[in-house]
C-alpha cells in the first residue's frame, strides 16, 4: 500500500509540474496573441422574448493558436493571472465598440453590446479612464455598451467597487451581473451598488426541464431581480422547453443556442436583418 501511494504521489506530482509547464508555454504564446493577430471576436445575440427581437449581443473572445481554437475558459484564467489581461481587455473593449458603433450606422441604434470585464481588469486603477477613452475615441453613445462583471467584484475592496460602479453608471452605460446566483457574495450588494441586470447561470438553466430545483431557483431570482427594479436575461437556454417555462416567469431576455450560438461579425449583422432590433 505504502509502494502505492509513493507511485500515486509521482504521477500527481508529474502531471501536475506538466500542468504548470504547459501554462507557462501558453502564456507566453498569449503576451504575443495580440501582435500576431491571433485574437478574433465572436458575438452572442440577446433576444427580448416579450417584444421577440434581438436587443442585445454579448462579446466573446477567441485565440487562434497554432491552427487550433483555445477557449477562453483555459486562457483567460492565464491572462488574469500573468496581467496580459489589461492589455486585452482594452482591445477587446476597442473591437466591441466598434462593432456596436458600426451596428448603430446601420440603424440599430438601441442596440446593446455586451463586454466581459475580468476582476483583474476591474480593478486596474485606470480603468474607468481607459473606458471613456475608448467610448471617446470610437465616438460611440455609452448607452449601447453594457459591462458585464461577476459577483467576485463584490468580494474584495468594497469602497473601490462602489466608486467605480458609479463613475461608470454616471457615464451612462449598463451594468450587469454575470452568473448570478454562482458567487458567495452576500445579496446586500444589490441594494448598494448601481446594477441594472441579472444574467441568470446557465447551470441553472441547463436542466431546469426535469428539475424542480432549477425551476425554483430561477423563479426566485427573476421575482428578486423583478421587484428590485432590475432586467433579467437567462443564459445557456437550449431547449424550446426553456423557453416557454422563461416566458411564463416574464424574464425579459434569454440567450443561448436555442436561438443561435456565438457568431462572427458578419453573421451576427445577418441574423439582425431577420431578426433586428428595429
Ligand atoms: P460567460 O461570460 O458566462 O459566457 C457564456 C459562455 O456560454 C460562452 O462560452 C458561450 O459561448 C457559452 N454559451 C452560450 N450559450 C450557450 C448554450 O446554450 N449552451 C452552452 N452549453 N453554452 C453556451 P465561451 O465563449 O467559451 O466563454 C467562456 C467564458 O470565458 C465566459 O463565460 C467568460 O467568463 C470568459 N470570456 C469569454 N470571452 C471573454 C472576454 O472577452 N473577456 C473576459 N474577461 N472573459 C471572457
Ligand atoms: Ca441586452
Ligand atoms: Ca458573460
Ligand atoms: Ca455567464
Amino acid at each position: 500500500a505504502l509502494n502505492n501511494e509513493h507511485e500515486n504521489f509521482a504521477v500527481y506530482d508529474s502531471e501536475f509540474s506538466e500542468g504548470i509547464q504547459r501554462s507557462n508555454e501558453l502564456t507566453d504564446n498569449l503576451r504575443h496573441a495580440l501582435t500576431n493577430n491571433e485574437l478574433f471576436l465572436v458575438y452572442q445575440p440577446q433576444l427580448d422574448i416579450q417584444e421577440n427581437k434581438v436587443t442585445g449581443i454579448e462579446t466573446l473572445v477567441r485565440w487562434k493558436h497554432d491552427g487550433h481554437i483555445v477557449s477562453p475558459v483555459d486562457f483567460i484564467p492565464l491572462a488574469e493571472q500573468s496581467g496580459l489581461i489589461v492589455s486585452i481587455g482594452e482591445w477587446i473593449l476597442t473591437q466591441a465598440c466598434q462593432f456596436a458603433k458600426q451596428l448603430v450606422r446601420l440603424g440599430y441604434n438601441d442596440i446593446i453590446v455586451a463586454v466581459n470585464v475580468s476582476p483583474r481588469q476591474f480593478s486596474h486603477p485606470q480603468f474607468c479612464a481607459m473606458v471613456r477613452q475608448v467610448l471617446k475615441d470610437v465616438a460611440l453613445a455609452p448607452r449601447n455598451l453594457e459591462l458585464e462583471i461577476t459577483e467576485g467584484v463584490f468580494m474584495h475592496n468594497e469602497e473601490n467597487t462602489l466608486s467605480v460602479l458609479q463613475q461608470l453608471k454616471t457615464m451612462g452605460l449598463h451594468l450587469s451581473i454575470d452568473d448570478f446566483g454562482t458567487g458567495y457574495s452576500s445579496l446586500s450588494y444589490l441594494k448598494r451598488f448601481p446594477i441594472d441586470k441579472l444574467k441568470i447561470d446557465q447551470s441553472f438553466i441547463r436542466e431546469c426541464h426535469n428539475n424542480d430545483e432549477d425551476k425554483a431557483i430561477i423563479s426566485t431570482i427573476v421575482s428578486l431581480g423583478k421587484s428590485l427594479g432590475l432586467s433579467l436575461i437567462a443564459e445557456g437556454v437550449e431547449e424550446l422547453v426553456h423557453v416557454d417555462f422563461l416566458k411564463e416567469l416574464q424574464c425579459d431576455e434569454i440567450q443561448g443556442y436555442w436561438f443561435s450560438r456565438p457568431v462572427e461579425p458578419e453573421a451576427l449583422i445577418e441574423l439582425l436583418i431577420e431578426k433586428g432590433g428595429d
